[in-house]
């Protein structure tokens, strides 16, 4: 007996109260590889109570008793890491290689974190005057929303900063990547994660995600996802005057100055797009480049971009896996048009399945150059490994195009002088700025700028984002 058709609630897997049958496809080969319930909001209303009650104990549970917690969710996830790595390519199509190297031990990378987080934070200090004392306590109960492109990643992030803090929680995840999140509700159980702390209903944005978002009895809710279902959550919420916190899009521009490593640049910037297939809301997919080194780098990412392999998910290797469903295909292709429509030159890729498929969502790795900023191809989310070239002239002109797009998420820098990048990433308005291909640690935060969020997640910040302060006057 699986618990596909079940929702995690009260400690216990429990069938819907409402629901309809859904199909998850394998995006290699187009098979249900499952079927799931979609839920309700009778069965939002259920897990709200449940984590609503559970609420009244958990908040006021020690320290060492969330550490304590979070711990045996390390080993409980340790314990079954390689059913994980294989889930994720079955029900999502990353790579069973890049699934083992990253999507795996970013939840032990996030659990660890916030193990730190709690460890070091304190929760109750005298206002700068001395006149109060100000209490930190969990925010209450928690809607969680995730999206299906970095399945444990997204929902990790969330659930162990908020366990930390003492909040309690109702997830819904992405119902394009369920599997991997019923078993992450199987982990937190073998953890023994007191009963109503953790809830989890399967569902779609329409109906369970705008249940949680609308809910009375649901103090913030955490989103990840799409700016479209950003603003969505957002106004569902306005009524309850709840926490909203957002992860949304992205189209963060990759800045490669002439004084950088210019081979090692092209292969980092092709890297940073076609990460995940294509399928992060960090993705560097506008490359900026000088002039004066603009045709040598194009020839360089070309070949690069040629050398990219697509194929089965499941075989190890660092190739590229398919795109996650027909929606996102459909999305994808239609882009790759609008860019050759739009006047860009097709350096490499194109339309259509890539030669020798005849099936799954499996997308040619796609170079576009001599883009400008006002392309389709360089304002929209394309999520999918597609990227695009655009020249400039001076560093101001380099910040000037970084900056222009309704986005925030991240940024890119390549360079080798030290004091260009600390006055470029200082000028650039996103969330995080990545130099010279160097990823960030957990510790650090991630989040957006303008339309692609509020608030932040990972780290001590990403903790705080669970607390409420309270000011008791002494
Ligand atoms: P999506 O917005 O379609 O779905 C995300 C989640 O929101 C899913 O669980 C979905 O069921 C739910 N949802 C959809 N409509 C809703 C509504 N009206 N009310 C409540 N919930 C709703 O996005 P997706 O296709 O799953 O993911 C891709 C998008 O997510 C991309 O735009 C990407 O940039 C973004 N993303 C952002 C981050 C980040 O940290 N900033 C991380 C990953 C993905």
């Amino acid at each position: 007996m699986n618990n596909h058709k079940k929702f995690y609630i009260n400690g216990a897997w429990v069938d819907p109260i409402s629901s309809t049958d859904f199909d998850v496809l394998h995006p290699g080969t187009e098979e249900a590889i499952a079927t799931i319930a979609l839920g309700s909001k009778a069965d939002v209303d259920v897990a709200v109570a449940a984590a609503k009650a559970a609420f009244d104990t958990w908040q006021f549970s020690s320290v060492a008793d969330r550490v304590a917690l979070l711990e045996r969710i390390i080993e409980a996830y340790s314990a079954r890491s390689e059913e994980f790595v294989r889930m994720m390519p079955h029900e999502m199509g990353t790579t069973i290689s890049f699934s083992r190297e990253v999507h795996m031990p970013v939840g032990i990378g996030h659990l660890e974190a916030a193990i730190e987080a709690l460890k070091e934070h304190k929760f109750e200090r005298p206002s700068l005057r001395g006149g109060s004392t100000l209490i930190d306590e969990p925010v209450g109960v928690v809607g969680m929303i995730t999206p299906w492109n970095w399945p444990v990643n997204q929902i990790m992030i969330k659930v162990a900063p908020a366990l930390a803090a003492g909040c309690t929680i109702v997830l819904k995840p992405s119902e394009y990547s369920p599997l991997t999140s019923i078993m992450l509700a199987e982990v937190f159980h073998e953890a023994g994660c007191p009963p109503g702390v953790f809830n989890m209903i399967n569902g779609d944005g329409p109906v369970v995600g705008d249940a949680i978002s609308s809910h009375p009895d649901i103090d913030m809710v955490s989103f990840t996802g799409s700016t479209r279902a950003g603003k969505a959550v957002t106004k569902s919420a306005s009524d309850t005057i709840k926490r909203v916190t957002l992860e949304l899009g992205g189209k963060s521009p990759n800045l490669l100055f002439a004084d950088a490593d210019l081979a090692s640049a092209a292969k980092t910037s092709v890297g940073a797009c076609f990460i995940n297939n294509g399928q992060s809301c960090d993705a560097a997919s506008r490359l900026l480049v000088e002039r004066s080194v603009y045709d040598e780098v194009v020839s360089l990412v070309t070949a690069e971009v040629e050398a990219c392999d697509v194929g089965d998910p499941m075989e190890e290797g660092d190739h590229i896996g398919p795109v996650v469903n027909k929606k996102q295909f459909e999305h994808i292709q239609s882009l790759i048009q609008a860019g050759i429509e739009d006047g860009a030159t097709l350096a490499a890729g194109g339309p259509g399945l890539p030669t020798g498929f005849n099936k799954g969502y499996y997308v040619r790795p796609t170079l576009f150059t001599d883009v400008n900023n006002d392309m389709t191809i360089a304002r929209q989310e394309v999520f999918g490994p597609v990227l695009a070239i655009l020249p400039f002239e001076t560093e101001e002109e380099a910040v000037e195009i970084a900056n222009d797009t309704p986005y925030g998420l991240a940024a890119y820098i390549q360079s080798g002088d030290k004091e260009r990048i600390n006055r470029v990433s200082r000028k650039l308005r996103a969330g995080v700025v990545n130099v010279n291909g160097e990823a960030g640690d957990y510790d650090a935060p991630v989040g957006g700028y303008k339309q692609s969020g509020n608030g932040r997640e990972a780290g001590p910040l990403g903790f705080h984002e669970y607390l409420e302060t309270k000011a008791v006057t002494s």
